[in-house]
């Protein structure tokens, strides 16, 4: 028997039609001697309304976050009744949501009091949408003769107490899910575990992070020795590109964990980075499938990248980031300006996204994530305050409107010429390029252009791809 983890996104349990396809793909598993573990998101865009609701408490517009709790309190109610016949599971179904957006009002009630939030309150705040929708999934399944057992992971992942991106403690993570999920699975339930969410040794909330579902997902698949882990979304597998930007974006086949690696990390939204972290090892295959296209096998992801004739196999955008840029005449031979450049940035909460430093020595810039700019610039010029005050080194310039487009391909290693078409096709095409770097794997190559070329790069960089280049 296979024992399957299946991992449904917010648009998948979004609405009574995806959620009515939901059922189907469980049944459909069950019929055919599978075992399905079911990790949930919150609806689409529930999270997005609960960190709405936070900003309105912190302003004490009780109206707002009271208006924002009916509306989530709407999105379910109208699932259930559509999908539950009325009686006492429909009843107990709506009584968990009311009592669940009573805590979440409660909260906000603090919140407002307070004036100011914390990431620890905000990750209780934010977890109410698995909760409810866990809840909401499982009462479904039950209507629908699934003998589903819903679980809070509050109960089963252990993490630290990073609030908002939050890591697994292994140690304490894997006994709790061989006490207590895995007796489930035993005895033939299907688990409806939420996404997203953890907790601390203490208990205290927590989230992995924005998107953090699919890492739940390949966290319950890594250690329910799960044969499968299928990424359930709205699109048909992982794509040459976002098919938001460009139309013409195909579905890829195959792909291997290091290359979706690359493409997550660069900003393809289909996956969060983390995802293939827990299952790389065991070499857990993955599928990304769509939900509203149950029939069509989508992308499959393994540790061999099948040999494509394509070089460039997709392209990604990461929006939302500054460039920093550190330079000076006295720092030409001098060792260490770096290395304390990036302990400082490191000190300050960014994680550096790409670096590239001239040939003259006379100044290096990197990407970070633009809400830590500021706290990153002044970090860094702290540290350099000496060298600054000598005039070895001038002062850290931002630039924000920047974005970074990535070519993803394992066959650009040992294929000469790669990089000289990317740019040969920007410089064709008027963009300009500010600064470059090729990950050290050699699967991947990056740029920072200016923000208002975006669409122009990824298009015209997407034109190499499907051209099969
Ligand atoms: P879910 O709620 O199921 O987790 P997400 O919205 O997080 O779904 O991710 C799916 C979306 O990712 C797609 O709708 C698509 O617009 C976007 N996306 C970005 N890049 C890609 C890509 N290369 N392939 C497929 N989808 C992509
Ligand atoms: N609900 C969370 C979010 O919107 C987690 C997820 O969907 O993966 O970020
Ligand atoms: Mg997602």
């Amino acid at each position: 028997m296979r024992t399957v983890t299946m991992k449904f996104g917010g648009t998948s349990v979004g609405s009574p039609e995806a959620i009515g396809n939901v059922v189907g793909i469980i049944k459909t598993a069950l019929t055919e001697g599978d075992r399905p573990v079911v990790v949930v998101s919150a609806m689409s865009g529930v999270t997005d309304m609960l960190i709405k609701s936070v900003a309105a408490a912190v302003n004490r517009d009780r109206w707002e976050y009271e208006s924002l709790s009916r509306a989530i309190f709407e999105r379910h109610r109208e699932v259930i009744t559509m999908l539950m016949g009325p009686g006492a599971r429909r009843e107990e179904a709506l009584r968990h949501t009311t009592s669940l957006l009573e805590q979440h009002v409660q909260l906000c009630q603090a919140i407002s009091v307070l004036g100011e939030v914390t990431p620890r309150i905000m990750d209780a705040v934010v977890s109410f949408g698995e909760r409810l929708s866990s809840r909401m999934v499982a009462a479904i399944m039950q209507e629908n003769a699934i003998p589903s057992q819903q679980f809070d992971a509050t109960h089963l992942l252990v993490t630290n107490d990073d609030f908002q991106n939050a890591e697994p403690l292994w140690d304490a993570t894997v006994p709790q899910i061989q006490e207590r999920l895995m007796p489930s699975i035993e005895a033939g339930r299907v688990p409806v575990i939420t996404g997203y969410i953890g907790a601390t040794a203490e208990g205290i909330v927590t989230t992995l992070g924005r998107g953090g579902s699919d890492y739940s997902g390949a966290i319950f698949a890594a250690h329910t020795h799960s044969d499968e882990l299928i990424i359930w979304t709205d699109v048909d597998g992982v794509m040459t590109t976002d098919p938001r930007i460009d139309k013409r974006a195909r579905v890829l086949p195959q792909i291997s964990y290091q290359e979706i690696g690359e493409l997550a990390f660069y900003g393809a939204k289909v996956l969060h980075p983390k995802t293939v972290q827990p299952i790389i090892e065991i070499g857990t295959p993955v599928r990304v499938r769509n939900t509203f296209n149950p029939s069509f096998l989508g992308t499959l992801i393994t540790a061999e990248s099948e040999p494509t004739f394509t070089v460039i196999k997709a392209v990604t955008v990461v929006r939302n980031i500054s460039m920093l840029t550190v330079g000076g005449r006295g720092m030409i031979g001098v060792p260490g300006i770096a290395g304390r450049t990036f302990m400082a940035t490191a000190r300050a909460g960014a994680s550096v996204l790409m670096i590239s430093q001239s040939s003259s020595e006379q100044s290096f810039c990197f990407i970070i994530p633009a809400n830590k700019a500021d706290i990153a610039r002044q970090a860094i010029e702290h540290e350099l305050s000496r060298e600054i005050a000598n005039r070895d080194v001038d002062s850290v310039q931002i630039e924000g409107d920047v974005v970074i487009v990535t070519a993803v391909g394992a066959g650009m290693r040992g294929t000469p010429g790669v990089a000289g078409r990317v740019f040969m096709q920007m410089g064709q095409h008027e963009v300009n390029v500010l600064a470059i770097a090729q990950g050290s794997s050699e699967c991947s190559i990056s740029f920072a252009i200016h923000a208002d070329d975006t669409e122009r790069a990824v298009l015209r960089l997407h034109d190499l791809a499907l051209a099969g280049i």
